[in-house]
């Protein structure tokens, strides 16, 4: 089924097993980093995927874009590194300008700069009520926000099953039009039902809105399983905050910087936000994340800060990709492409009954994996399945979602119609694979427990 060599890859997860603790892995597959060109990386043996994971959502313009390298080149040659708390340095300062500015609203705002996704949201956590004088958070069932403490006590995904919470922040069902909380309903009544949970059982019984802060969301839920709130709900939520005197944050670690098509995801609904986190694609693959939002949350007196938030040569990536972004018209291309990869998806949808939904916004998209289709019964080791399939055909995807079944693609946005083809056949070839039974499930021990 496999004839590419994996032995020097395997010698590495080997090496890699003895030396690095498991906490730090979650593993689908075989796959050792090697060099990556544009949409397509190498493993340690030279064998090529097409990655329609972008490295978790980081690389929006692709390996080693040239005009990213070349920025990041300048800035190891001036600055290599700082400690922003100290003293700042000119391109953080130049990219939080630009954050800034593209932050819709207007009101008096600021940025924050950290260095992951997790201590992104971990500023939120803190700065949120010590800015309102609030202590309570809401925040959804299936959402990830990281894995620091702060964080981890906002995200309801089952990876904080065994962290700590802090207990100050309600978890509320997100609007998941495929498989609502309050049972089978259209999508417009799914928002409708959630939306009377947070005003009815959080802010009416647990979390008052007067102790209540802010409510935190994904504008896409990513690692929930890819679930696209309908479009009613996010205007519905800014109404609710701006009538309870709490704010609304979207946690767009994930869904921006133009994965979906706009630079913020939650731009999509027509709205304001009272702050953003940012992360993964924000330095350009260096660790570089970022909070933007709200002056007074902002300048507020706790402190949020870390040796290494905010360097100088993330931002000057994060500041190259923000003009490749522009340069190459990559929101537009992310829009165009998810439209086609999610059409041709549909199509794969009538000819695999596997395929419980399709859905996403852009280049964030998830496609549900059930057992059947009237049960809905998520059809989880098939996604084990069909993940390991894929990446013995060549194309690097993971799985999601709080049941495990949701299969997730975020490519690099400078993916062409021919790279949305190829995926495309791999799937098909993949689904049947799986549909059929041809695949050795012994090969997945080492990756799923089985
Ligand atoms: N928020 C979202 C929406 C995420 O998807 C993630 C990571 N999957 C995080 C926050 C945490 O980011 P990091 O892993 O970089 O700390």
């Amino acid at each position: 089924m496999d004839d590419r060599s994996l032995d020097r890859s395997e010698a590495v997860i080997a090496r890699e097993a003895a030396a690095i603790g498991a906490s730090m892995k979650i593993r689908f597959y075989p796959f050792v980093a090697g060099r990556g060109e544009g949409t397509h990386v190498c493993d340690a043996d030279g064998n090529d995927y097409l990655d329609f994971i972008a490295a978790g959502g980081v690389l929006q313009t692709g390996y080693r874009h040239s005009h990213v390298r070349a920025a990041i080149d300048a800035e190891l040659d001036r600055a290599w590194s700082n400690m922003h708390c100290c003293y700042p340095n000119e391109r953080t300062v130049e990219l939080g300008e630009e954050l800034v500015r593209r932050l819709p609203g207007d009101f008096e705002k600021k940025a924050w700069f950290g260095t992951t996704g997790s201590d992104a949201n971990d500023a939120l956590f803190k700065l949120v009520p010590a800015a309102t004088g609030r202590p309570r958070l809401i925040s959804f069932v299936g959402a990830y926000h990281g894995q620091t403490s702060g964080s981890s006590s906002l995200s309801g995904h089952s990876a904080q099953a065994k962290v700590p919470g802090a207990g100050t922040v309600t978890k509320v069902p997100y609007p998941c039009p495929y498989r609502c909380t309050f049972g089978p309903c259209p999508p417009d009544e799914c928002s409708l039902k959630c939306l009377a949970f947070i005003e009815e059982y959080a802010l009416g019984a647990v979390s008052p809105a007067e102790q209540t802060a802010a409510i935190i969301m994904e504008p896409v839920q990513s690692d929930g399983g890819d679930v696209v709130p309908p479009d009613n709900f996010i205007p519905a939520l800014r109404e609710l905050c701006d009538r309870s005197g709490m704010w609304l944050l979207f946690d767009e670690v994930k869904a921006g910087m133009g994965r979906t098509g706009r630079f913020f995801a939650f731009e999509h609904a027509g709205v304001e936000a009272d702050a953003v986190s940012m992360g993964k694609p924000l330095g350009g693959g260096l660790p570089l994340s970022a909070v933007v939002g709200r002056r007074e949350l902002l300048d507020v007196d706790t402190f949020a800060l870390y040796t290494l938030g905010g360097s100088p040569v993330p931002a000057a990536a994060g500041l190259a990709v923000l003009e490749v972004l522009r340069d190459e018209a990559l929101l537009d291309n992310a829009h165009r492409m998810g439209a086609r990869l999610l059409d041709g998806l549909r199509h794969l949808q009538m000819q695999h009954p596997l395929i419980g939904d399709v859905r996403g916004k852009g280049l964030m998209v998830g496609i549900e994996l059930v057992v059947d289709r009237e049960t809905r019964e998520p059809a989880t080791r098939d996604a084990a399945r069909l993940v390991y399939r894929c990446f013995e055909l060549g194309l690097l995807v993971i799985y999601c979602g709080l049941l495990g079944n949701v299969i997730e693609m975020t490519p690099p946005l400078t993916i062409d119609d021919s790279d949305v083809d190829h995926a495309l056949s791999v799937l098909d070839e993949a689904l049947a694979d799986v549909e059929a039974g041809r695949f050795d499930d012994t090969k997945l021990a080492r990756f799923a427990g089985w």
